[in-house]
């Protein structure tokens, strides 16, 4: 008899463990358990075959999830979740039928956060990071990306990348999204404002953010600007990602597949030869419906990406201006009902697409051995309840890192999951 896996913490009375270790199925396992150390997965199988395996350390942890389904926890690639200010009003002005033009005109719109976010202390900054991260939380998110770009000068972009860090259990990946639009004070100089973020901002913010992305579309930067900003963070070891064909079809994509970057996300306006360059070269593409529901436009062809072998992911895009949802079980359903995914589909590119699009898909996204012990309890039976059963939030707790993540109590100790009570429950 081989000696029993110890263990620190372990998961059983699931109805269905949902691993995402393959795309069929997300490698659902019926009654399906798991155990973990310090944090890591090391066994997941049947709960049968759970104490044969496993030896559980006398002051670990036994997660029971009370006939519930458990999913690795989602892993959201795209947001732009530090920044300040409240644009409820222009939202309502334009489904009232304002231009958003006029609403530039007037101040409002991307000029009106840019503003707010400049003008906002740091610790203002952290407090409203940290009360959208555990938001996220509360609706199942694990690993989240947060992009800076509100900033637009080397102090508040580093104040935006800082912020990004508080203190809290969701992980985080960070970009450098400098190349957002053209501040106001290089109005109508676009190519002086992309030589101050190669020259100045890009080599004094590398070691403060993972990527950088550029926003490579028509009424943002063109194709030779976005190249400018890529050779420049590439020499300084950045990893690159680009807004691409979002808008207009600008050749974004092809410079993606060019450069090697490891996502490319909107990627609406996309013809064959675009899929095909970033399937040979192994970008993700990273789709966003909730901001083409948001802003009453076009979908990303997903089945195409998926016909055509791109790996693909689904984020939410959280922004104040085209996609206020921190909630990746409303853009899984959106994804459904309007790009037609399949459950399975929408759920796999949710964690494991997302992984990928951050260049960690050796660490989060699925319930594996060797990967973080990153999941969540959900009010569901199956996994395809997640699409179908909508606008309501199905998560009941979740568990980063092998520990209890609930905003109440962090402590290893804790036998049950997050109950959804504390401020994380709020929504
Ligand atoms: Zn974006």
């Amino acid at each position: 008899m081989s000696e029993k896996i110890a263990a620190d913490l372990v998961l059983r009375g699931t109805c269905e463990l949902v691993t995402m270790s393959r795309r069929e199925e997300c490698g659902s396992l019926t009654r399906g358990a798991l155990a973990a150390k310090e944090g890591v997965i090391v066994w997941v199988g049947h709960e049968a075959d759970l104490e044969g395996a496993v030896r559980v350390d006398d002051d670990g942890v036994v997660v029971d999830a009370d006939g519930a389904c458990v999913m690795p926890g989602f892993v959201d690639a795209h947001t732009h979740m530090v920044f300040a200010g409240d644009r409820a009003d222009e939202y309502a002005a334009r489904l009232g039928g304002v231009a958003y033009s006029e609403i530039l005109a007037g101040g409002g719109g991307i000029n009106a956060t840019v503003r707010a976010t400049r003008e906002a202390p740091l610790e203002e900054l952290e407090r409203l990071t940290r009360a959208r991260l555990d938001s996220f939380l509360a609706h199942g998110t694990t690993t989240v990306e947060c992009k800076s770009g509100y900033g637009q000068s080397l102090a508040a972009e580093r104040k935006q990348l800082a912020a990004a860090r508080v203190d809290h259990p969701v992980r985080r990946v960070h970009t450098l999204l400098a190349a957002h639009l053209t501040p106001p004070e290089f109005a109508g100089r676009p190519d002086d404002y992309i030589a101050y973020v190669c020259d100045e901002m890009l080599p004094a913010l590398q070691g403060e953010a993972e990527f950088v992305d550029v926003f490579c579309d028509e009424g943002a930067f063109n194709v030779a600007q976005t190249r400018r900003v890529f050779d420049v963070a590439k020499t300084l070891g950045f990893r690159l990602k680009v807004h691409a064909e979002e808008l207009a079809h600008t050749g974004g994509a092809r410079l993606a597949a060019e450069y090697g970057c490891v996502s490319a996300d909107h990627l609406i306006r996309v013809d064959g030869d675009d899929l095909a360059a970033l399937r040979a070269a192994g970008v993700v593409a990273v789709l966003l419906p909730g901001t083409s529901y948001t802003l009453h436009t076009d979908y990303a062809p997903a089945r195409a990406f998926l016909d055509a072998g791109v790996t693909v992911a689904l984020a939410t895009d959280f922004n104040p201006g085209t996609c206020y949802c921190e909630n990746l079980q409303a853009i899984v359903s959106v994804a459904c009902q309007e790009d037609r995914l399949t459950p399975d589909e929408a759920l796999y590119a949710a964690t494991m697409g997302g992984a990928a699009a951050l260049g960690l898909q050796d660490e989060v996204g699925s319930l594996e051995a060797g990967k973080a012990c990153d999941f969540i309890v959900l009010a569901a039976r199956s996994r395809h309840e997640l699409p179908y059963h909508w606008g309501v939030n199905l998560v009941e707790g979740a568990i980063v890192g092998g520990r209890h993540a609930g905003p109440a109590d962090g402590s290893a100790a804790e036998h049950t999951v997050a109950d959804g009570t504390g401020p994380a429950g709020r929504s």
